[in-house]
């Protein structure tokens, strides 16, 4: 028999992903192309389409066998794959993504929260195999996040669960995309570290328009770079110890781009931790990097289909 294969994509509203994953979540081949969130749907559909149908023909090319494709999107999906709300692909709010790719490319299909994604990409091949309970945080252009509850995805009833950039760290803070203000995402993600840099005073040179620039500032030792990522950091323990009394997890795993910057983040982030968890929770709670880095989400979409198909 042929080695089965999934596809597993990961659609952003600039970029998307896909690989082949084996079910040892070993990646066989990838590819990738921008995505264009203005674009009328159905032409974003049909590029989407298009570009699972070329990973299709890469794996016959390569003797593999594909049981479907497995797609993390950045938004909130129900449990039967249609997009409840996604504030950066707005095409997509209310579409039923998961039974349009199973009918056009007429093979089993699964679509499911980036964040979620992750996480469980991570509990299967990851950092998160060591614990039963556990949430991933992904820190990028937003905060994301994903729950494994006894080595389970939890989802929520309706696909919205783990959405811990939206916990409200600053009763009167900043506007925010989902609708609410002062959510963590606002002062933790990328964009966030940026606004608390220019609140603090920082300067509009080159180097500081974006969060990685202003963490290079911050380790030659510039104290407002700092100070944004204390305010960040600050934000991300207030939230995280929230979570810790609510449902006293084994571990935090920081996943997304700016997870390389968690050594900025830290010292206030386990402050803030220390003062707000219960002593018992915060001893029990570990604090570590994700594993899988930016093929995270297309493992573990694909690993999540595999699960469904009974095929692991
Ligand atoms: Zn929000």
């Amino acid at each position: 028999m042929n080695k089965i294969v999934a596809i597993g994509v990961d659609l952003g509203g600039t970029n998307c992903r896909g690989a082949l994953v084996d079910r040892n979540g070993q990646v066989c081949a990838q590819c990738s192309m921008q995505t264009d969130a203005t674009d009328d749907l159905p032409t974003f559909l049909q590029r989407l389409t298009g570009f699972c149908r070329e990973l299709r023909s890469r794996a016959v090319e390569k003797g593999l066998h594909v049981a479907g494709v497995a797609c993390g999107v950045a938004g909130i999906v129900d449990p039967v794959g249609r997009i409840r709300s996604a504030p950066n692909l707005q095409l997509l709010n209310g579409f039923e993504l998961q039974g349009h790719l199973q009918r056009e490319l007429n093979f089993p299909a699964l679509a499911i929260n980036d964040a979620n994604a992750i996480a469980w990409g991570e509990a299967q091949c990851g950092g998160g195999q060591g614990f039963d309970s556990f949430l991933t945080l992904t820190l990028g252009t937003g905060v994301g996040g994903g729950l494994i509850l006894q080595r389970r995805l939890w989802q929520g009833a309706c696909g919205g669960a783990g959405e811990i950039g939206h916990l409200a760290v600053e009763a009167m803070g900043r506007p925010c995309g989902c609708g609410s203000h002062g959510c963590l995402e606002q002062y933790a993600s990328g964009q966030g570290i940026k606004k608390n840099f220019q609140e603090l005073g920082g300067g509009e040179g080159e180097e500081t328009v974006d969060s990685i620039g202003i963490a290079r500032l911050a380790r030659r030792g510039d104290p407002v770079a700092q100070s944004a990522f204390d305010l960040a950091g600050r934000y991300l323990g207030q939230g995280i110890a929230g979570v810790a009394n609510l449902l006293n997890l084994e571990g935090v795993l920081f996943a997304g781009g700016l997870s390389d910057c968690l050594d900025l983040l830290q010292p206030s982030l386990e402050q803030e931790l220390a003062e707000r968890a219960f002593a018992v929770n915060h001893h029990q709670l570990q604090l570590a990097a994700a594993q899988l880095g930016e093929q995270a989400g297309m493992i573990g979409a694909a690993s999540l289909l595999f699960d469904r198909l009974g095929l692991r």
